[in-house]
Order: structure tokens, then sequence, then C-alpha cells
């Protein structure tokens, strides 16, 4: 936990409640595990979603669909949603949580490689949610940057992981070592490339947002 554990613990405390879906669907991936986006990102979201007024949101790594169905309360009635997920097994759950939640015309799941999917995708999108694997989200930036129209809002979840940015590569353990180096690669080029302007904020696993500047 990167934000004292009883700061966390009091500002969950004053969460209001979410829609019946989410919480069955909530409910669903604690239970198997699942990941899904913590409190600090749904309300982060909420309230990024509600300034921005996105018209074509695209989100990288459904899980099973919990967080495009909360995106979904707190748009237009005339946006739309698109999300990638290559889990196999994650897949029918998606669509399953999609029917559930009556959104079938409001998000449209791609399922395969975001690897392969980006490239065939057309923008212009004006929010982009980065939730799939960490490590490849360096390698998905170019295209992101090309879907992303300019004023569009790129928000990126577990950043920081768990806190272990920070720590010398030679204290990571090796397997980690690569997601290691491209997370610390990904956050300097979202700081440093001159289309974006990014804060990073450490709430959560970590969160980035960026806004396209120029066009
Ligand atoms: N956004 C979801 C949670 C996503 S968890 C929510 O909050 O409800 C991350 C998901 O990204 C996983 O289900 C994983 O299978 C998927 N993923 C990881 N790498 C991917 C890739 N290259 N292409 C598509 N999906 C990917
Ligand atoms: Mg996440």
């Amino acid at each position: 936990m990167i934000v004292n554990e009883r700061i966390v613990d009091y500002i969950c405390s004053l969460e209001k409640s979410n829609s019946k879906i989410c919480e069955e669907i909530e409910e669903y991936a604690i239970a198997t595990h699942v990941p899904i986006i913590r409190k600090e990102m749904e309300s982060f979201l909420r309230v990024i979603l509600s300034i921005k007024k996105p018209k074509r949101i695209l989100e990288v790594g459904s899980g099973i669909g919990y967080s495009a169905v909360l995106m979904s309360e707190y748009i237009s009635a005339d946006s739309r949603i698109d999300t990638i997920e290559n889990y196999k097994k994650r897949i029918p759950l998606v669509k399953e949580n999609i029917k559930k939640a009556a959104k079938e015309n409001v998000i449209k799941l791609y399922e395969g490689d975001a690897t392969d999917i980006l490239k065939d995708l057309e923008g212009p999108y004006d929010f982009i949610f980065m939730d799939a694997a960490k490590a490849q989200y360096i390698n998905f930036l170019p295209d992101i940057l090309r879907l992303l129209s300019p004023e569009g809002v790129l928000i990126s979840d577990n950043v920081l992981q768990e806190g272990s940015i920070i720590d010398s590569k030679f204290v990571i353990e090796r397997r980690d070592r690569t997601i290691h180096k491209r997370m610390r690669d990904y956050l300097y080029e979202l700081k440093h490339n001159e289309k974006l302007e990014t804060t990073i904020v450490p709430i959560g696993d970590g969160i980035t947002m960026s806004v396209k500047i120029g066009d």
C-alpha cells in the first residue's frame, strides 16, 4: 500500500454504494480473485468522466467488465466504450456482465491481444483507460498516442507497483525486473513526451492522468 492504510480506510469509508450490477460484478471478482480497479481509482474515474464528458472511450484490459460497466454509468447517452480483453476465460464473463447491465449498445468488447487490436482501431478516442499487463504499457503507447484526440485524456492504473517502483533494480526479484524497468520507462515517457502533460497521482496502486496537447 502506497498511502497510509488508515487514510485509505478512512477515504474508502466515505464511498457511496454502487449500482446493483456493479456490486454483483465486484462480489464475483473478489470471490474469484479477478483484478478490478480500487475504490480510489473508481472515484477518480467518476470525477474525470463527469468533467471531461467523453464521447468515445477506449479501455485496454476489460477483466470481467467491472470498470467498463462502472464507466458506462457516468457517461452521456450517446457515448460509447470500446474495451479490449485477451484472456479467453474472462471473455464470456465480460459479455455476460455487459448483457446483465443492459449495456450491449454502449460497451463493445474486442477479443484479442491489445498489441494487435490497437493497431487496427481507428481513433480518435477522447478518453483512454489503460489497465492491462503493466509491462506492455510502454509498447502500447505509440498506438495510444495515435488514437488519442487532441485534449484527450489518458489514465493509467497500477503504475507504482505497490511502491516498489522506487526500489533499486538490484533489490527487485529477477522475474519482476523487466516490469520494473518498463514501468519506469513508461512513466518517464509520459512525463517527457512533448505531446503529453502528465500527473502521477500516488493513490490506489498509483495512477497517472495525461492530457494530449497540441494536435
Ligand atoms: N479494468 C478491469 C480490470 C482489468 S485487469 C476492471 O477494473 O474491471 C487487467 C486485464 O488486462 C486482465 O483481465 C488481462 O487478461 C488483460 N490483459 C493483459 N494484457 C493484455 C493484452 N495484451 N491484451 C488484452 N488484454 C490484456
Ligand atoms: Mg488495475
